[in-house]
């Protein structure tokens, strides 16, 4: 009898783990609190507990080529950046394309998910759901978490002196919706991630004042990158991914900086980042740097105190008759519903194997799905942790000893700090992460055969964006399209922003040509190591 799989949540990880699961040959039930699929892409006008929550103004800052589920494309009409609307309008065509709302349960969450008395020989867990008032307890084989990582604000009040005193309003930026209420106010935006940035540069069109507090800076990239290109398009490359590879640390930062300051100085704008070579995410904002030098967004350090109407900097310098303090320090994740010790380790950090698997459970009966903080889109990744999440609960594929994934996991943990400047599960290299993922089970993309069989197609799949849909090529799970799609996806990006008649220019520079042209053999010299 086909095994029976709980999937908690039906946003982008969860509609993925529904399809994967699906697929696959499982029995899944899909359970969501809300009442549509999408997640935090389904907007709401008010904040609910337990979900997430974004403001009207978010566009997705991956692309369609590189946000769409591998076998899936994003509609050619749709827009290469995506209002959230749009986007859930695509995940929407998803669910009916592969037949998934009818395994879905609406207004239906999971409120508790424990492992069977049996669990040792069964690894069966009991999930209860609660619909309308009402609980249900079911036994299931497996459980796939797909509850998102957005969704509990992190207000760290306790590094903000004063704020007890201060009489304005201050929110996170979980509440935070549109300008309109803040027209003519004087307005701090605590925090220079993504939300900070968007929410100073939409206030600032219309408050009084805004100004933007940053404790460490951050690189501000824009999505229209060379040429007119989306960022991820042009930077998110196996090429890029093997140069990082393969040269000396110390080379990669400054060509890593050198391509941050590309479009402005970050000094000039007191936006630089105190560790300019840490691989945190960046910002995207086409207008962040345009706000500065127009004085609508001025930024500012880290806050020293709040006084009764007042914000004092690290400088010294005041910012006087403040009415909002808008709080956009991200977010904190957790799982109400499941005993702490089968997701985090003994320091009280959820650690997972490959962003994944709980390593100690006795048997490999439960998955997370979604928990990755990396510069690609969600969607493909969802879906290729899923497939492997399907397999290895199927029996398919099987995970190391315990000892194996622990010490895997330490070590990790200790590459990532280097790298991103923190340890913990989410952040990951993209091209690495899926190149990994999608190993074990045989879809990550065979480049020295396809060189020789396919030469066009290993050219964009090395040099091109490492689009979704390479991890769909071939393998479990492959797509047909998957060939025409990575063909035809620099035709179908320029065909979103063209809709006049004009004549066609070069794609890529000259020089960029040349010097892809001299990394061809140190690639075929590094190929054949690999095949040797
Ligand atoms: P979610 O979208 O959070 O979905 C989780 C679902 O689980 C929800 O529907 C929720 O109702 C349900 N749920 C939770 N608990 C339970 C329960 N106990 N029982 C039943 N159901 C439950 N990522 C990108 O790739 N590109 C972007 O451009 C991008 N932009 C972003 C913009 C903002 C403002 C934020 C905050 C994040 C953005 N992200 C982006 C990251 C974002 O987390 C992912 O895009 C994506 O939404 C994650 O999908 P998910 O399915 O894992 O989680
Ligand atoms: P975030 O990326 O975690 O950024 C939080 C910011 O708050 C950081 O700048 C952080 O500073 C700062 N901060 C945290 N604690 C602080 C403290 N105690 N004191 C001072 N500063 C503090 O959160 P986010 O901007 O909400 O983004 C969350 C995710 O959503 C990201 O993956 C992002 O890409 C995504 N997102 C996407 C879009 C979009 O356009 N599609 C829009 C918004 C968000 P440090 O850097 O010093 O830690």
């Amino acid at each position: 009898m086909a095994k029976n799989v709980a999937v908690i949540g039906a946003g982008i990880s969860g509609l993925a783990a529904l399809k994967c699961s699906l697929e696959i040959g499982l029995h899944a039930t899909c359970f969501e609190k809300g009442n549509c699929v999408g997640g935090l892409w389904d907007f709401m006008d008010d904040a609910e507990d337990g979900r997430a929550s974004i403001y009207h103004s978010v566009f997705t800052n991956a692309c369609k080529e590189m946000m769409c589920y591998p076998d899936f494309p994003i509609p050619d009409e749709y827009p290469n950046f995506m209002h959230n609307a749009v986007f859930l309008e695509y995940l929407k065509l998803y669910a009916i394309h592969f037949d998934l709302l009818r395994h879905i349960k609406f207004k239906t969450a999971v409120v508790s998910v424990q492992k069977r008395s049996d669990f040792s020989v069964t690894g069966q867990w009991d999930v209860v759901t609660e619909h309308e008032g009402k609980q249900k307890l079911t036994i299931f084989d497996a459980v796939l978490v797909c509850t998102g990582h957005h969704v509990y604000p992190n207000l760290p009040l306790q590094s903000f002196p004063g704020i007890n005193k201060f009489k304005g309003q201050y929110i996170h930026n979980r509440d935070y919706k549109n300008p309109a209420n803040y027209a003519g106010k004087r307005m701090l935006v605590v925090g220079l991630g993504n939300s900070g940035a968007d929410i100073a540069v939409e206030l600032g069109r219309t408050a009084k004042q805004v100004v933007l507090s940053t404790r460490s800076g951050a690189w501000i990239m824009s999505r229209v990158w060379d040429n007119g290109y989306p960022w991820d398009m042009v930077y998110l490359t196996r090429y890029q991914s093997f140069l990082n590879r393969i040269l000396p640390r110390a080379v990669s930062d400054w060509l890593y900086e050198r391509m941050m300051e590309k479009r402005f100085n970050h000094s000039h704008y007191g936006l630089v980042p105190v560790n300019k070579s840490l691989r945190k995410e960046p910002v995207f904002n086409d207008d962040l740097a345009t706000s500065i030098t127009c004085g609508t967004v001025v930024v500012k350090p880290n806050i020293k105190e709040f006084t009764e109407t007042s914000a004092v900097f690290e400088d010294g310098s005041v910012m006087e008759n403040l009415d909002v303090v808008i709080f956009a320090t991200g977010y904190s994740y957790a799982y109400p519903f499941m005993e702490d010790s089968i997701v985090k380790n003994s320091k009280n950090k959820v650690s997972l194997y490959k962003g994944v698997f709980p390593p100690t459970l006795e048997k490999p009966t439960l998955a997370v799905i979604g928990l990755v903080q990396s510069l690609g889109g969600i969607p493909p990744t969802s879906d290729v942790q899923a497939r492997w999440a399907v397999r290895v609960i199927k029996g398919l594929c099987k995970l190391p000893p315990k000892e194996t994934m622990i010490n895997e996991l330490n070590e990790e943990e200790g590459e990532k700090k280097n790298w991103f400047g923190r340890s913990e599960t989410l952040s990951t290299d993209y091209v690495a992460y899926m190149d990994d993922i999608s190993s074990y089970i045989g879809c990550n993309p065979k480049l020295p055969l396809l060189f020789l069989t396919d030469p066009k197609l290993a050219w964009e799949v090395f040099f091109g964006p490492c689009s979704p849909y390479q991890f769909r090529l071939n393998g479990q799970g492959k797509w047909d399209g998957a060939r025409k799609a990575i063909l035809n996806q620099w035709n179908r990006t320029i065909a979103a922003t063209r809709k006049r008649e004009v004549s066609l220019h070069q794609e890529s520079s000259s020089i960029i040509t040349l010097v892809k042209f001299l990394f061809l053999p140190l690639l075929l010299f590094a190929v054949f190591l690999a095949w040797s």
